[in-house]
């Protein structure tokens, strides 16, 4: 495929994002609302039931993190191990490997559906301590996982009943993972988004990771083996979180992000993907006049990319941002002043009202 082809139809994505043409002479585009993990500011992330909440706040997309199980299933979870979500060191003890995780890899899907999941938390010592204060309350109700094919027949299931057309925004976790316990997760995903319709750009769907090559090997192999066309994001990490390692002399280490922020870095993404989904600070910068649109920023918009950023709370604001003290600050930064093209929240309501109002 000519890397044009990804610039080209960056006109036509936006006619499918919105489900209708561009209106002529209209204002900007209000930004496309992508559900983070489902409601999860209100509920449970990634459970079916933060899912449904999340569908009649009216989100344009909302979000399904993929892992996959023993018996190659995908899992809607976001990290690769069990612990902070779900009472797996109480129900299999004894299951964990030498580093004290218990993976999802290691448990087939009958398994993972025995196990309680609850709000995020830590654990320090014999204590636990919710991640987000507020939330749900730890442990209460009942919820449990789900496949990515649960998932879209609910989604689909409820666009047949309710009659909006809400797209699916699948995310690749760690491929490298995968690819070292011998998986390939980017194949079984495009399978199961493939058996369920998601194969070009006539759809609502995006698909997004935070691993280059990954992302390349899907656009240039993966696709065209498999008659598909899916609109790919190149999410964009700090190095330190290890969101993507490599090998070096026989260790992990972390993989650099940098050259996506140098001169002429994201014209190589636009060669492959379509969108950037950055960390929110990343776009902005401090300015002589307040902050201002950071490089990636202003080189995103030269290229044409939309820039999905991440992940927009209403109860934790991002640090350090100057003149920020409230969510609708926040969003008129990244929507009034940065004209985000889409936004990751985890109170998707909380974004369609502000977008709302201000029509
Ligand atoms: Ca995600």
């Amino acid at each position: 495929m000519l890397p044009i082809r990804k610039r080209t139809l960056l006109a036509l994505l936006s006619v499918f994002a919105t489900g209708m043409p561009a209106p002529i002479c209209a204002g900007p585009a209000e930004p496309l609302v992508i559900a983070h993990r489902g409601a999860s500011g209100y509920l449970p992330e990634h459970t079916l039931e933060a899912k449904a909440l999340a569908y009649g706040m009216r989100p344009d997309y909302i979000e399904q993190d993929l892992v996959l199980s023993k018996d190659d299933r995908l899992i809607v979870m976001h990290d690769i191990t069990l612990d902070a979500v779900t009472d797996v060191a109480k129900r299999f003890p004894g299951r964990a490997r030498d580093d004290g995780h218990f993976y999802t890899i290691d448990f087939t899907l009958e398994e993972l559906k025995q196990l309680r999941v609850t709000e995020a938390f830590e654990r320090n010592g014999q204590s636990t301590t919710q991640k987000y204060p507020g939330r749900f309350p730890l442990w209460k109700s009942s919820f449990q996982l789900s496949t990515l094919e649960e998932e879209i027949e609910m989604i689909q299931g409820l666009n047949q009943t309710l009659g909006y057309d809400i797209g699916i925004y699948p995310e690749i976790k760690k491929p490298w993972f995968h690819h070292r316990e011998g998986r390939d997760i980017a194949r079984r995903t495009l399978e199961v988004l493939h058996n369920y319709g998601y194969r070009d750009r006539t759809q609502k769907v995006f698909l997004q990771c935070f691993d280059p090559e990954e992302l390349q090997r899907i656009d240039s192999e993966l696709m065209p083996q498999m008659g598909m066309d899916l609109p790919l994001v190149q999410l964009v990490a700090e190095n330190r979180w290890g969101e993507k390692q490599v090998e070096q002399e026989g260790y992990l280490i972390n993989y650099s992000y940098d050259w996506m922020h140098e001169p002429g870095g994201l014209d190589k993404v636009a060669d492959y993907a379509d969108v950037i989904g950055p960390w929110a600070v990343m776009l902005v910068r401090k300015g002589d006049s307040g902050l201002q649109a950071s490089q990636l920023r202003l080189s995103a918009k030269r290229l044409g990319l939309p820039v999905h950023p991440y992940t927009f709370r209403a109860d934790t604001l991002p640090e350090n941002l100057d003149g920020i003290g409230s969510f609708d600050d926040l969003l008129s930064l990244f929507i009034g002043q940065l004209a985000v093209e889409g936004l990751f929240t985890d109170h998707p309501d909380r974004v369609r009202t502000y977008i709302t109002d201000r029509q």
